[in-house]
């Protein structure tokens, strides 16, 4: 029984795949927080170059991938594909697991897809730096190396307490590099009003941000750079979808049940979106978001317009939020810590296209540790949730003697994550939930804000 399924490097798509020509329903628009009218593009052209702006609003169903960017991908695409046969005997399972494996990229994750081709957009635009914020540091890192490609200075504000909790992250981001400093800073405004009330601050994605966006808001030579939730990340991530269903083909296998974690969308959009053009056109496939069940975005926020940063700088995007103030809980998948969702994916959760499930991260690394021990590869912590779902799905087919086909996207690695490992081993991970009053405490931020059209 074969165990990988490789392409050759001219399998590479040379296209994106964009959702928005074949949605069931048009895209809602982001709006002025001020006057709540549809954005133009002049409000985000200081933040991003032209091209990727038009690609948010594109309605083209395919985007011609440049070749730089298609040659940077050759670095390590096409990405293999693996059938999980030690999984599967593990389970006992009559199911077949595939999965994707996007930790073979240089950063360790799926990120340096949308990271390569912003960088060459912004490069191509004259511009000469790009500002960027971090958390736990994959963003970071996948920016910093895609910079370097293109030759762009990058500069990356990392959340002050992972600056000093995960310095091979950092370290990682100076050897292709990048400047990073700790946030808050004394270099912004933002940072340094924060700095002056509270200076032992950890510091937040939400400052981290609002630091990076001040600085490309405020230079003609600097942009700003987002890894998630806007359409053209998504749009980017499409490659590994592409690619997956070349080589589902080689496989001879379709998939009944096609799965991804989720934090703002993108590597979960990248599988999943190709597939769900096949859903469209009548293919009877679930598609499933997995988040944790502290900080469940999908199974417990609200539709609503919110916006997509903490201190309130962005538009206001139509999404699944818990509230732009919500500071989720200190679990170890610090890039599902997010309290929105991409748009694109929300819209399709909304009208019953994707559905969601969420799980505590005791489950999520009882899954991955088994996933290790038999498949060899460590997961991400994100990623662990999409192995916990592939592992309730494959068991719920052995209950129901279905022999079903599971696909689900490992989008990276864990070997800069031990420690969240060595805590789990240790038995001091706590399980968080959050209650629904909770959930409606922290909504109510955003009671007063435009409502979606019903
Ligand atoms: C950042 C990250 C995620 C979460 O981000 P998405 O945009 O939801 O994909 C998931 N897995 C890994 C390995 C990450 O680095």
């Amino acid at each position: 029984m074969q165990t990988k399924y490789v392409l050759d490097e001219a399998d590479v798509p040379r296209q994106w795949y964009n959702i928005a020509a074949d949605l069931p329903s048009p895209p809602l628009p982001p709006l002025h927080p001020g006057t709540g009218e549809p954005i133009g593009p002049e409000m985000l052209a200081p933040l991003f170059p032209m091209e990727l702006i038009k690609q948010e609003v594109s309605q083209e169903r395919w985007v011609d991938i440049p070749d730089p960017v298609r040659d940077a991908y050759m670095l390590w695409r096409p990405s293999p594909l693996y059938r999980a046969l030690r999984l599967e005997k593990a389970l006992d399972t009559p199911a077949k697991i595939f999965y994707k494996y996007e930790g073979v990229s240089p950063t360790g994750s799926h990120k340096p897809n949308t990271a390569v081709a912003q960088a060459y957009y912004n490069k191509a635009e004259g511009i000469t730096r790009l500002t960027t914020e971090t958390g736990a540091g994959q963003w970071g890192s996948a920016l910093s190396f895609a910079c370097n490609l293109f030759g762009l200075e990058c500069k990356v504000y990392m959340v002050r307490i992972s600056f000093e909790q995960k310095p091979y992250r950092r370290s990682m981001m100076t050897t292709w590099g990048a400047n990073v400093i700790p946030s808050p800073s004394d270099q912004t405004e933002a940072g340094r009003t924060v700095l002056a009330s509270t200076p032992e601050t950890p510091g937040s994605l939400g400052i981290a941000i609002s630091e990076a966006v001040e600085e490309a808001a405020s230079r003609d030579d600097t942009k700003y750079s987002l890894g998630s939730v806007l359409n053209h990340v998504l749009l980017h991530q499409t490659v590994i979808g592409l690619e997956t269903e070349k080589q589902m083909a080689l496989a001879d296998a379709e998939p009944d049940v096609v799965i991804g974690c989720f934090g703002g969308g993108s590597n979960f959009a990248g599988l999943a979106f190709p597939y769900l053009r096949q859903k469209f056109d009548g293919k009877d496939i679930r598609v499933v978001a997995v988040e944790p069940l502290a900080c469940p975005t999908l199974t417990k926020g609200k539709y609503a317009y919110d916006f997509g940063d903490t201190i309130g700088m962005t538009p206001l995007l139509p999404m699944h939020t818990l509230g732009h103030q919500f500071v989720p809980a200190a679990i170890h998948s610090g890039g599902l810590r997010y309290h929105g969702a991409a748009p694109l994916a929300s819209q399709l959760v909304n009208d019953g296209w994707i559905e969601a499930e969420a799980y505590t991260q005791v489950d999520c690394f009882d899954a991955a540790t088994l996933f290790a021990r038999e498949e060899g590869i460590i997961p991400a912590p994100e990623s662990s949730h999409a192995v916990k779902s592939a592992v309730a799905h494959a068991l719920a087919a052995k209950e129901e003697g279905a022999e079903k086909t599971i696909l689900f996207n490992l989008s990276g690695h864990g070997h800069f994550d031990m420690s969240a490992y060595d805590a789990y081993f240790a038995g001091s991970l706590t399980d968080y939930q959050l209650s629904r009053a909770d959930v409606d405490g922290n909504l109510s931020s955003i009671a007063a804000f435009p409502d979606v059209p019903a």
